[in-house]
Parts: structure tokens; sequence; C-alpha cells
């Protein structure tokens, strides 16, 4: 039996314009502030945080950062954070951004804050970084020993982004119940336990509290927020979607583990004509999952009928593949020693997968098509 293993970020603030309270919930981590900015969250947050340091003894780097979380920028970063005597690092943006920040802070020693401006991954409440080589290729992830000191989500930031960001992030939170409920029956680690030794990093009944509700939350108030930010409306169920987004799924997955849905995603992304951002193929691969473990025929309607209620693919063809022949290469990906789709029972061949997702194809056809 694995110990078990729960990790957070220290602090979560959510809220319509909170980030006017950006100085209030951050001044105990330091006085010299690096912004890592992508250029829309520079437009976007940093009117209300410099109106939160008004008064204020500190000072105030900006950086607009354009690039991905790459060796080469996360360098540029670190020397940043020496020459000016840098406190506190803050990622403010979508993945690139976040994962910048975070590796730069633990780099430096210092604390980090993430502040989300899209809702479609869970980057933000996360302890790891993907990393990128400088030419853009995939190097690693990179996991560290704390999650970020404080996450802020401004919920009117959120509600002027495209709606399909919110979509995918509902995708991806999807996962997060049904990867967590196979890690937790087969006591495999967690996503940060996968960076530990042999017997830890277990799932905690805490991890499985906010995956139940992650996935609860999801049926509950998934369509009502699309629907707000659609018309860029800041709701209660909109907020709760946030919340489920950034901080149920985030963490959820990060202390509840990986199974089939992931590794589906990361299959597919050697397509070329792939077109589903991230959380999209990770819905998608949830309802393959649901195939493999032949769950009950009401969870798996429930699942579809969610996806295809807020827009989520249930079919090959709506995530851009068009060539099925292309698929079993994808198939053998995602089964790639490591990968976390063999914690489930029993293992999964590539052609079992490859059955699965053909079949989570033709149902999404015959209920929807
Ligand atoms: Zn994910």
């Amino acid at each position: 039996m694995r110990t078990k293993l729960f990790r957070a970020p220290l602090k979560y603030v959510q809220g319509e314009n909170c980030l006017l309270k950006f100085h209030d919930e951050t001044c105990d981590l330091g006085s010299k502030f690096l912004f890592i900015c992508s250029r829309s969250a520079h437009r976007t947050t940093r009117p209300l945080i410099e109106e939160s340091f008004e008064g204020t003894k500190t000072t105030r780097h900006y950086e607009v950062f354009g690039g991905k979380s790459s060796v080469g920028e996360i360098e540029k970063m670190r020397k940043i954070v020496r020459d000016e005597g840098i406190e506190v690092i803050v990622g403010a943006g979508g993945g690139s951004a976040i994962d910048t920040a975070k590796a730069t802070a633990h780099y430096e020693h210092k604390p980090v804050v993430i502040i989300p401006t899209v809702c479609a991954t869970d980057a933000a409440c996360t302890g790891l970084s993907v990393i990128y080589n400088d030419d853009g290729t995939f190097l690693q992830y990179l996991f560290y020993p704390k999650n970020p000191d404080c996450v802020m989500v401004d919920s009117g930031i959120i509600a002027n982004a495209p709606v399909r960001f919110l979509i995918s992030g509902m995708g991806d939170a999807l996962g997060t119940y049904f990867e967590a409920r196979v890690c937790e029956a087969v006591d495999a680690p967690s996503l940060e336990g996968m960076a530990l030794p042999e017997d830890r990093g277990g799932v905690a009944s805490a991890s499985m509290a906010l995956c139940e509700r992650c996935y609860d939350n999801l049926l509950e108030y998934g369509l009502q927020a699309k629907t707000a930010c659609e018309n860029h409306c800041v709701t209660i169920p909109f907020e709760k979607i946030l919340e489920t987004n950034t901080y149920l799924s985030g963490v959820g997955a990060d202390n509840g583990g990986l199974a089939v849905a992931h590794s589906v995603y990361n299959g597919l992304t050697i397509l070329d004509e792939l077109t589903a951002m991230h959380g999209e193929c990770v819905a998608f691969g949830t309802i393959t999952q649901l195939i493999l473990e032949a769950a009950p025929r009401e969870e798996l309607e429930e699942v579809m009928n969610f996806c295809h209620e807020v827009g989520l693919p249930c079919t090959l063809a709506e995530m851009g593949i068009s060539d099925k022949d292309h698929l079993m290469q994808a198939a053998e990906k995602a089964c790639a020693p490591g990968e976390s789709i063999h914690f489930m029972p029993g293992d999964v061949t590539p052609q079992q997968l490859y059955a699965a997702m053909l079949t989570a194809d033709a149902l999404g056809n015959q209920y929807y098509g």
C-alpha cells in the first residue's frame, strides 16, 4: 500500500475584480515583483493589479512574454530575478506564461503567484510545468516540491476570454474523476506521485472528494456556465465552473492521478489533422475510457450527453480526424511505456484502445450524428 499524498496551492482567490486586491493578497510574499505576462494578460490584468499597488512601497517589473516555457526563456527570466533582486514571481496568462513563472520561481527559490486568464487546463494549481526545448519540441515534465503560493482567478477577465477555452477546460475537468477512480482502485500513484519512488504518492480520500465534486459541478453548472461566458456574464454557475476547471480539476488531477483519458490526448497529438484542444481530446478520451471499463450504460450516456450539451467532441470528425487509418498510430503512442493508460486493471493494448476509440466515435455518430 502506498503512502497517501495531498498537496495544493497555499491560497486560492477567485471573484470578479479580485485583482484589485492583488497586493493585499500577496504582500506577505515580498515587495519586488516580476510579472511574466502573455500579451493579452498584460493588457487585461495590469490596470487592475496596478490599482491594487497604489500607495505601496513596492517595485513591479512587467515582462511581456510571447514564447513557450522553454529552457532559454526560463534562463532569461532567472537573469531578471537575479539582476533586479526580485522577491516574488507572478505568471499571468495561459499555460506557457504560467509554466515559465513556476520554473523561474523554483530555480530561484522564490514564491510564485499564478493569474490564469483562461480556464482551459489544469496548469494554474498544479505543482508541475511542461518544459520545451528552444526549438519548440517537448523536453520534459518538471515536478516541483510544492504547488503555487497563491492562485488568483479574476472571473471578469475569464468571462471575456473566448468560450472555447472554458469548454475545453470542462473537458480537462471531465477526465479528473474517472481517471482518479482508476488510480484509487488499483493503488496507482497520483500525478505528483508519479515523480516519487515506488511506494509513495497514493490517492488520498481528500483527493477523491475534490474529484467527485468536480464531476458533479460539471453536470450541474456546465451548460449554464457556457451560456454565461458566451454572453460575457459572471453568474454563480459560471463562478462554480471556474473553480471546477481551475481548482477542483487541477488539484484533483495533481492528487488523483491520470489513466486512459490523458493517454488518449498524448496519442492524438501525433496526428497532423488534429484540430482539438487538450481538454477536448481529454473529453473524448474519457468516453473511450468508460468503454474500456465497460462502465454502466447510464454513466456512459451521462458523460456523452454532457459532452454533446456543452460542445465537447463525441466523434473523431469533431476533432478534425477524418482518416481512421492514422488512429492506430495514435493508439500505439497512447500505449507507450510509462503512459498512465497502463494503470488500467488488466492493462490495455493498442488494439483494444483502437477498438474503444472507434466504438466511441460510432456511438457519438449514432446518438448525435
Ligand atoms: Zn489535462
